[in-house]
């Protein structure tokens, strides 16, 4: 990310191989309140611009060895340029040098002599648009999360979990190793709402997410609120033995939370249901079925007497 935020902190880096522009040029910009790193050829300019995150680069065309064209390729390929704007500072009036800068992704040019009121402008604007692009950035990302995340748990919503669960689906049927996928259920949470009220409920299913996250440990398990009191678990990789290991660590984790549940049928805190099923995805099959028979384990784990795991071999 670039340097920030008032006008005169930001960074210009101005790259000339001749000296007496270099100083011209950092009089003006000075001026105006930005600060100057200067960089004498295209090899220096590389090494200011990954050190010191110039908010703008004002570069000549011409240069020996590393000209501005090829150094304003190698700037914007590295990983750190993404929204600091390069304007070339041209002698060369001809439409193929200005076709060439905004070719090798220059945002603007201007030509010598410079015209400093119109240079001035247009650092100006470029860094205004190239501030508003990261602001802009960074509400996207926070959109993404927020469209994927269940606002009450903060685990994964409905919605990530329909794509989470396709996209693994259609890599273990490549792979041709297990899938595994856990459905969990609050038992007697309505009666639990019933007794101690709603917000309380809140708070129990948002402890019961964290149980969950915590127990599934590796970076491609996937925890999700599936339904209202029913959280589903992807564990991609992971054969029948090591889902069932999970489901048991979940619903044990979940009783030792030891939240007093006095209107429980099975137990005098809260407890779960999981149902577990594993399948080496084939291609052509459908994995709505395998949803189908993890729901049905569910249902069996529930009218077997609840606060208990069963899996399907479907
Ligand atoms: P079972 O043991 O068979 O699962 O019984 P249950 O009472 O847990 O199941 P049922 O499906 O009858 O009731 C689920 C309850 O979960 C009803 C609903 O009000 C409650 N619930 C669903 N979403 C939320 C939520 O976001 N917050 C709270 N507090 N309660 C919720
Ligand atoms: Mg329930
Ligand atoms: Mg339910």
């Amino acid at each position: 990310m670039n340097a920030p935020i008032q006008d005169n902190q930001y960074l210009v880096l101005i790259v000339d191989d001749e000296q007496l522009n270099r100083m011209q040029l950092r009089l003006l910009v000075e001026k105006e309140g930005y600060q100057v790193v200067e960089a004498k050829n295209g090899r220096e300019a590389v090494i200011f611009f990954q050190q010191f995150h110039p908010n703008i680069v004002l570069m000549d065309a011409v240069m020996p060895d590393i000209d501005g064209f090829e150094c304003c390729t190698r700037l914007l390929s590295l990983d750190c340029h993404k929204y600091t704007p390069v304007l070339m500072i041209t002698g060369l009036n001809d439409q193929e040098s200005v076709d060439r800068a905004f070719a090798v992704g220059a945002m603007d040019y201007v030509t010598k002599p410079i015209h400093w009121p119109v240079l001035r402008q247009r650092i100006k604007r470029l860094i205004q648009q190239s501030q508003l692009q990261q602001k802009q950035e960074i509400l996207t990302q926070e959109l993404q999360k927020l469209a994927t995340i269940d606002g009450l748990t903060q685990v994964a919503n409905r919605r990530k979990f329909e794509e989470y669960f396709a996209q693994e689906w259609r890599r273990m049927v490549r792979e041709q190793t297990p899938l595994s996928l856990i459905f969990c259920d609050v038992d007697y949470f309505k009666l639990y709402n019933d007794t101690y009220g709603h917000r309380a409920g809140d708070r129990c299913l948002q402890q019961v997410a964290q149980v969950l996250q915590n127990s599934a440990k590796r970076s491609v398990d996937l925890v999700a609120r599936y339904g209202g009191e029913e959280f589903a678990v992807i564990l991609p990789n992971t054969d029948a033995e090591g889902a069932i290991q999970v489901a048991q660590n979940i619903c044990l984790a979940v009783t030792m939370l030891a939240i007093p549940h006095s209107t429980s049928q099975v137990s005098s805190h809260i407890t779960l249901s999981a149902g577990v099923a594993t399948i080496i995805p084939q291609p052509g099959s459908d994995f709505e079925d395998m949803i189908v028979a993890v729901d049905k384990a569910l249902y069996q784990a529930k009218s077997m007497g609840r606060d208990r795991v069963f899996y399907s071999n479907h």
